[in-house]
């Protein structure tokens, strides 16, 4: 079967390789489509912190199931499905107590250990979830970055009411805003600096938008959100300007969440964290609840997920994906790659 492979930073190669048996506990997945994702790109370019060469990308996947391990249950051949990317130890204190997303030892499939860009592949079968056949499959291999956007609204309790103000329209910023209107957040304001993607964030459907070069987001938090301004802050970016903003604009009392990776440490005003009593969450992937939640809202049709894919390649083309992805210049949302 074939696998590509980065050898290096901007250097992939298709190779033939086994197609891989499951183990018994495993699930042997036909992979079908892989989307790239920031944290990828970041990879390529030799800018991912905690990655090694040579690596097999692919961590936002779907596919149909092609092999069941002896010791599976629950699961059939030919069920489309998805699965968490996770690779924990199961004893370290987060995963002994319910939280193996932040495992102490956390693995992530295409960063840490290999991941899915290949035409099939073994995971075991309690990170698979089941896709009901109403979904398609490009939008089953969105699940994963739904999974972090629903993980990190979860971070600030219950949305359901509240006005919430997204920084960043990037894939993440723009699935956070959809979910939060889908879990039922009363007024969602997203921001960013272009024009393009805070066009692909209108066409989903989110009806504030601000760009923040031109428009003091103070005032059009007052404006659009009136005098009590947004109950939670997404930063969405990981840069010094969005969590300066974040802390800048909050009001009394706001819940802020990190949902960025940041690349240098920011310094920001921390006495305004005290003196309004700011509430300063972070938030890391997702846990299978999460991923329950993203395929449940997903089901009932209210993300609009096809505006978000903006280039399409054939498995072949893999680095011709890449190539397209610096070519745009980041005018580039979702991009899928197609088994
Ligand atoms: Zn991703
Ligand atoms: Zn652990």
């Amino acid at each position: 079967m074939r696998q590509i492979v980065m050898t290096a930073p901007g250097k992939i190669e298709l190779r033939q390789i086994e197609r891989p048996e499951p183990l018994p506990h495993e699930v042997l997945i036909e992979i079908k489509r892989i989307g790239v994702c920031g944290s990828d790109i970041h990879v390529y370019h030799g800018l991912h912190p905690y990655t090694r060469y040579p690596i097999v990308q692919g961590h936002e996947v779907s596919g149909l199931i092609a092999e069941i391990g002896r010791d599976v249950a629950g699961l059939q051949v030919g069920e489309s499905v998805v699965f968490m990317p996770q690779v924990t130890c199961g004893t370290c204190y987060p995963c002994r107590n319910g939280m193996e997303h932040i495992c102490n030892q956390l693995k992530v499939m295409g960063f840490q250990t290999d991941g899915a860009a290949q035409e099939y592949f073994s995971v075991p079968a309690d990170h698979v979830l089941k896709i009901p056949s109403s979904i398609s499959l490009d939008h089953a291999a969105m699940v994963e970055p739904i999974a972090v956007a629903v993980h990190a609204l979860a971070r600030s309790g219950d949305v359901r009411g509240k006005k919430v103000v997204i920084l960043g329209a990037g894939t993440i910023g723009n699935l956070v805003a959809q979910a939060a209107r889908a879990l039922g957040a009363s007024k969602v304001l997203i921001t960013d600096i272009s024009e393009y993607k805070l066009e692909l964030a209108r066409a989903c459907g989110i009806p504030l938008v601000v760009n923040t070069m031109h428009i003091n987001l103070g005032e059009e938090i007052i404006k659009e959100l009136g005098s009590d301004q947004a109950d939670v802050i997404l930063e969405c970016v990981g840069s010094q300007e969005t969590i300066s903003q974040a802390i800048e604009f909050a009001r009394k009392g706001s819940v802020i969440i990190v949902v960025g990776v940041f690349g240098k440490k920011p310094c920001v005003d921390l006495g305004l964290v005290q003196d309004r009593e700011l509430t300063l969450i972070g938030t890391l992937m997702y846990q299978k609840r999460d991923y329950e939640r993203a395929i449940q809202l997903m089901g009932q049709g209210l993300l609009n997920l096809d505006g978000m894919i903006t280039h399409r390649f054939p498995f072949a083309a893999y680095a011709e994906a890449y190539q397209a992805i610096d070519e745009s210049k980041g005018k580039y949302l979702k991009v899928m790659i197609e088994l």
